[in-house]
């Protein structure tokens, strides 16, 4: 039995839409975990010592902010290789297009990736998931998507699976990423392989299928095909959707019952309307929109027409190499309009909807206990203090995985 007990929380952001105007704060509370779930979550008032497990690990917040562990639901972590200096190439005025013909982007990464061992691989997914832990991060989405080659695809499957096995990092849904860039050979052939083989062989590794719908890359036929023969092996559809320009992967997503479609820079309003009749969450990724430029993430846009919102990192070696959820629910703010509590939902109980995971993403007994101690009284710092280390302490699965340093 492990137990735990958070005493001397000054603003408890339960993410719970039950306890009213979000993120459902309670004062001066407390948070008890016993094997890994929530058994309270309330005000310290009313909290009995009989509740508290005995042996438990009792912690003292200090009148901090405690917050649900991130959910960090569209991630790429699973890579080699550096494309640093073409970052540096590109700020300085080389194109996209300059670069892939040098046999640059995402190319190099295919190349670079493709070419590593699971065990490679896995070390070097650890390194950027144990950055994503330390910054708050309790669940990560992992994709494949740079092997464009069965056997080096189902390699990045298992150095995802991986990470799921080693304790004090974040918990791991693999998403097999089965259309991403384009193969050099005839693509008719690479479709037809990744929806036979590559759909049968994923589904042993992976929860998600996933699929690049956009202007060079997948045709919205490509990936309706993979999608149909996705479901066959109970892999259910994710979808990268109107990111360089109006594809039609929304429309897509809201008709095959995906569980997320994501980016969604160039959607239309009816698009957004279309995947929240359907239920589909829309996940936002403002860190790669404020890199690329172009339009700003549609957060807002999305609450308008009634669907359920995501932000997530979107981490990757070409877009934006960042792990840190709180300066994406930053982003989400100041570029995709929405409220700091609105953003915080978002990156908690929002990328747990997109994963499908009813058992997390709010602090409500029955939960998994996965929390974030603040540095601050004020949750709003999450938002508000830009690129700020704002993470005193991590629990993860009920145990203290990342303790104070102060
Ligand atoms: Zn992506």
């Amino acid at each position: 039995m492990s137990a735990l007990v958070v005493h001397g929380i000054g603003a408890l952001c339960t993410c719970d839409p039950s306890l009213g105007e979000a993120p459902g704060v309670v004062r001066d509370a407390a948070l008890v975990a016993r094997d890994g779930v929530i058994v309270y979550a309330g005000p310290e008032s009313e909290l009995e010592r009989s509740d508290i497990p005995r042996g438990a690990l009792e912690i003292h917040a200090r009148g901090a902010a405690v917050l649900p562990g991130f959910v960090d639901a569209h991630t790429h972590i699973v890579w080699l290789g550096d494309r640093g200096d073409e970052y540096a190439q590109r700020a300085a005025g080389v194109s996209y297009e300059e670069i892939a013909a040098s046999g640059g982007g995402i190319r190099a990464t295919v190349r670079a990736t493709a070419a590593g061992s699971v065990e490679e691989l896995a070390t070097a997914g650890r390194e950027r998931a144990r950055r994503m832990l330390a910054g708050g991060t309790t669940t990560v989405e992992v994709k494949s998507g740079y092997g464009l080659d069965h056997d080096a695809e189902m390699r990045q499957l298992d150095a995802a699976d991986r990470l799921r096995r080693w304790e004090d990092l974040p918990d791991a849904v693999v998403t097999y990423l089965a259309l991403h860039a384009l193969p050099d050979g005839p693509r008719d052939a690479y479709v037809d392989d990744v929806c036979s083989r590559g759909v049968a062989d994923a589904a042993k590794r992976a929860s998600f299928v996933d699929a690049f719908c956009d202007a060079g890359a997948y045709t919205v036929a490509e990936c309706e095909r993979l999608f149909t023969a996705a479901r066959g092996h109970g892999l259910r559809p994710k979808i990268h959707a109107e990111q360089r320009s109006r594809s039609g992967g929304a429309l897509l997503a809201a008709q095959a019952g995906a569980v997320s479609a994501d980016h969604l820079e160039h959607a239309t309003n009816t698009d957004l309307e279309a995947l929240s009749s359907a239920g589909v969450v829309g996940v936002i990724l403002p860190g790669a929109s404020l890199v690329l430029g172009g339009p700003p993430p549609p957060g807002r846009r999305l609450l308008e027409a009634g669907c359920r919102v995501a932000v997530a990192t979107d981490c990757n070696p070409g877009t934006c190499y960042s792990e840190s959820m709180p300066l994406m629910i930053s982003l989400a703010v100041a570029l995709g309009g929405l409220t700091p509590a609105q953003a915080l939902v978002a990156g908690t109980s929002g990328g747990a909807a997109a994963l499908g995971l009813a058992d997390r993403g709010v602090l409500r007994r029955g939960f998994r206990c996965d929390a974030v101690i603040l540095k601050t009284p004020s949750w709003v710092d999450v938002a508000y203090h830009l690129g700020g280390d704002i993470v005193a302490s991590v629990i993860l699965d009920g145990r203290l995985a990342v303790p104070s340093k102060t």
